[in-house]
């Protein structure tokens, strides 16, 4: 096609767009009991009423945000992740990836697409004392891993609200109380596991796939699903002095 029959197309009302196309994907359209059966997490979709309306609730900064998605797939483990990505690419399902909902733009939901949600049940944080490294999943609250490493008296960069999801905030680059002193929170990324679109998991680091790692420090959801990350611990502080210099 030229660029002129482009523009026309973009232009005839006639031609439903992206968005509109994916309004009209309905539950009914897919059989969505196929990929129920192979999960272990839960599949919403708005025939379960007030649980799905509570489900799609996002952090909406913009009340114009439409969080309307055509199911919500609440996975447990990174096989749910690896199976509901290959679901949506065979039934060409448009996937937005879900950890805090904090996204201002609403990121992290559509309007008739699939939202593979990691934070209801994907937030296990391992803290390793003695290496002083964290590993947690993809769908986290920054609360979630305050909590486990400060047991240990470490702390990592995460940012000042423990309710945003560190899916989100960690791969967006995040700038936390530590920042000054330690960096953003993607300098302290050790490693990261991935699932990529065609639903293989890559472990990597900055010698095991550097491009991919360097990607998703940054990149957000635009390279995969993040299932896992390990970031770097340092001591806590047992007092932090703060104030506000006025001039
Ligand atoms: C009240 C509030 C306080 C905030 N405070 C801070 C702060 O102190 N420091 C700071 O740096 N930022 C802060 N932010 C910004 C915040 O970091 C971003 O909005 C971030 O994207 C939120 O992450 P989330 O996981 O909660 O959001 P979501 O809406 O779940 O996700 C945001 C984006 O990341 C993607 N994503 C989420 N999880 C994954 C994953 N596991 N794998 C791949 N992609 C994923 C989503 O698809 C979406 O594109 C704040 C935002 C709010 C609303």
């Amino acid at each position: 096609k030229t660029a002129e029959e482009d523009v026309e197309q973009e232009e005839d009302p006639q031609v439903p767009q992206e968005e509109e196309q994916e309004a009209e994907n309905t539950v009914a359209n897919f059989d969505l009991n196929d990929l129920r059966e192979r999960i272990e997490g839960d599949i919403i979709t708005p025939e379960d009423g007030p649980a799905f309306v509570e489900a799609a609730v996002i952090w909406n900064g913009d009340w114009k945000i439409r969080s309307s998605p055509m199911a919500i797939v609440q996975v447990r483990c990174t096989e749910d992740v690896q199976k509901s990505i290959l679901y949506a690419k065979e039934n060409k399902i448009g996937i937005a990836f879900r950890c805090g909902g904090h996204s201002m733009k609403g990121l992290s939901t559509s309007v008739g697409g699939m939202v593979i949600d990691l934070g209801k049940y994907m937030r296990k944080v391992e803290v390793d004392p003695e290496k002083r490294l964290v590993k947690f999943q993809g769908g986290c609250r920054i609360k979630d891993i305050d909590a486990e490493a400060t047991k240990y008296d470490l702390c990592t960069v995460l940012g000042a609200v423990g309710n945003a999801g560190a899916g989100g905030l960690v791969s967006g680059g995040g700038l936390g109380h530590f920042t000054r002193k330690e960096g953003l929170s993607v300098d302290n990324v050790i490693s990261a596991e991935v699932v990529c679109a065609r639903g293989l998991l890559h472990n990597i680091s900055s010698d095991s796939e550097p491009d991919l790692f360097w990607a998703i420090r940054g990149g957000q959801s635009n390279f995969g699903c993040i299932v896992s990350f390990t970031m770097r611990l340092f001591d806590c502080p047992k007092q932090i002095l703060a104030g506000m210099i006025l001039y």
